[in-house]
């Protein structure tokens, strides 16, 4: 029995040091690839992208305008995968509620709201992200409805069964996945969907690759297997009714990006090796709350 003069019980800060070190990257984070895109329209994605690309945009001949239209290529591809995630949530009212786990600058639930009109919730362990996020949603003009939040995605404290959806887009690998799908179980109300875009390496290769390992240093990540995905949403109450292997679509996007000399950030290499060799998979997984 505990008393309240217990003082046995070790205490657990409300953040790991491991998160402070992924908030400090986050809240640092200036990458012309990330901002560049986001102000061609306010939609902030902080994810790769996915489709066939308009390689004409490299073949301009003014470097400056090469450069825009590269970066205009970029940022559609980045949207056409906030696009498709958000047509996987199932059909939303604009009563109900969404939450984005691991929001970034806030571009996903802003794409959640146009489309299904609903409010929507995003949470990043990245104070800076959140008020960033929030400004945006506050020129807008949809400040009452889409919100961000400086939170741990994985103790959200937000409120059991009211959300009609949920998902990540890019952020699982900054979590273990048990306690995050614990989270969504515990959000989502009972036929609630929760859909997961995300990088994982491949188990038929084996463990993670040398490309694997080199993204995971780079990001301060720690991507899953496939196979954990599985396991953790079936103990978490979480049936997958759609999956979707992304790998060939994600590749034009590296591609392109590893050509646009302005927005480079050097991991792009690694990312193409790692899809070519068979080690690591662009996933989409929808699942239902049961
Ligand atoms: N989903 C966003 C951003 C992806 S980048 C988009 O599609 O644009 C990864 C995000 O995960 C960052 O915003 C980072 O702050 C967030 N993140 C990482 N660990 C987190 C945690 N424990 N709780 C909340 N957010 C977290």
């Amino acid at each position: 029995m505990t008393t309240a003069r217990d003082t046995r019980a070790a205490t657990v800060p409300t953040q790991s040091t491991y998160q402070n070190r992924v908030a400090d990257y986050w809240n640092a984070e200036e990458n012309p690839v990330n901002l560049e895109l986001g102000r061609l329209d306010d939609l902030y994605h902080h994810h790769y992208g996915i489709g066939e690309a308009d390689w004409t945009v490299l073949q301009e001949d003014d470097p400056e305008l090469r450069g825009h239209r590269v970066t205009a290529e970029l940022h559609r591809l980045e949207h056409a995968q906030a696009e498709l995630l958000a047509s996987h949530l199932g059909p939303l009212t604009p009563d109900d509620r969404v939450f984005d786990a691991g929001c970034g600058r806030g571009g996903g639930s802003v794409t959640a709201h146009l489309r299904h009109g609903c409010h929507a919730d995003g949470v990043t362990i990245s104070a800076k992200q959140a008020a960033f996020a929030n400004e945006q949603a506050r020129k807008r003009g949809i400040d009452d409805k889409v919100r961000y939040h400086h939170r741990n995605m994985l103790d959200t404290g937000f409120e059991s069964g009211a959300y009609a959806a949920s998902w990540n887009n890019e952020s699982t690998m900054y979590v273990e996945l048990d306690l995050l799908f614990a989270e969504h179980a515990r959000l989502l109300r009972r036929g609630g969907r929760y859909a997961v875009i995300t990088g994982c390496y491949n188990d038929t290769y084996g463990q993670a690759s040398r490309e694997v390992s080199l993204i995971n240093a780079h990001y301060i990540c720690d991507i899953h297997p496939r196979s954990e995905y599985f396991r953790a949403m079936a103990r978490n109450r979480l049936v997958p009714v759609h999956v979707a292997d992304l790998t060939e679509a994600a590749i034009p996007y590296w591609e392109l990006r590893r050509q646009a000399d302005h927005l480079v950030t050097g991991i792009e290499d690694t990312f193409l090796d790692a899809y070519r060799n068979g080690s690591f998979q662009y996933l989409l997984i929808v699942a239902d709350r049961v």
